[in-house]
């Protein structure tokens, strides 16, 4: 079985009297798509932002392929995520954004065109990103995320916001990435969106999992793609 390109370990983080992670502690692995999922308030968001060093932890730590997230070399063409909708300058294009944060990452401009046929905005990329919906935000975000083709993608409740046409492109987007080889965290308060696409699921409440499907998840993609997998825990 690959390395993990995600370990999340023991983490835990209070703010205030609020413990908001409460010994965190799961892998993601390279050609999956892994949910995260759990009520509102049960840390998704959290953990995810400690990941990208956002945010600091009292305890455990976090590892990008095998790294902390500030000592990757190219962190960000290694870990596109997907924070919140899009921050935009509401008088620019989709297409101008994406034109700005890839010549900010060194990359050349065609991979914006590129990244805005992948999340399927071509039509609407060179209006004005005011007049977005949220579902068409959250596709611009997930295009910024994808610039710099990354092996690792988070992305925070990318369903947000999305109609029902949106939601099954998403769910064929995600199922996608994984396919091309990346490691996918995808996060979401509401286990439909999940449960159909993800190839295992971590469901979290409180600041910790409380079921993790890792090992049946990794048997069923395993037979699905025909790669054998060590199912033993080595002595
Ligand atoms: P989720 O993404 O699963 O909804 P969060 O990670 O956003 O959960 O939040 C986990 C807990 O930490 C919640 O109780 C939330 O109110 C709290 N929390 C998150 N960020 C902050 C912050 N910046 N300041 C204070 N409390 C926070
Ligand atoms: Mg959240």
């Amino acid at each position: 079985m690959s390395a993990p390109g995600i370990i999340v370990a023991g983490l835990r983080k209070r703010f205030g009297t609020t413990l908001a992670l409460d010994g965190m502690s799961f892998a993601v692995h390279p050609g999956l798509v892994t949910g995260f999922v759990g009520p509102n308030g049960a840390g998704k968001s959290t953990t995810m932002r400690v990941v990208l060093g956002l945010d600091a932890v009292d305890e455990g730590t976090a590892l990008i392929d095998g790294r902390p997230y500030r000592r990757l070399r190219r962190p960000l063409t290694h870990v596109g995520s997907l924070l919140d909708a899009a921050a935009l300058h509401p008088g620019r294009s989709a297409r101008n954004h994406l034109l700005w944060l890839a010549h900010s990452q060194g990359l050349p401009g065609r991979r914006a065109d590129q990244v805005i046929e992948e999340v399927g905005l071509s039509s609407a990329a060179r209006r004005k990103a005011g007049g977005y919906s949220l579902g068409m935000r959250q596709r611009l975000g997930i295009a910024a995320a994808l610039l710099g083709d990354p092996p690792i993608i988070m992305l925070d409740e990318p369903f947000n916001g999305m109609d029902p046409e949106g939601i099954v492109w998403m769910r064929g987007f995600l199922r996608s990435l994984a396919a091309q080889g990346r490691a996918v965290l995808v996060s979401s308060h509401l286990m439909s969106e999940l449960q159909d696409t993800a190839d295992q699921l971590v469901a979290v409440g409180r600041g910790k999992v409380i079921a993790d499907t890792s090992v049946t998840g990794l048997i069923e993609a395993a037979s699905r793609n025909r790669v054998a997998v060590r199912t033993t825990v080595p002595a």
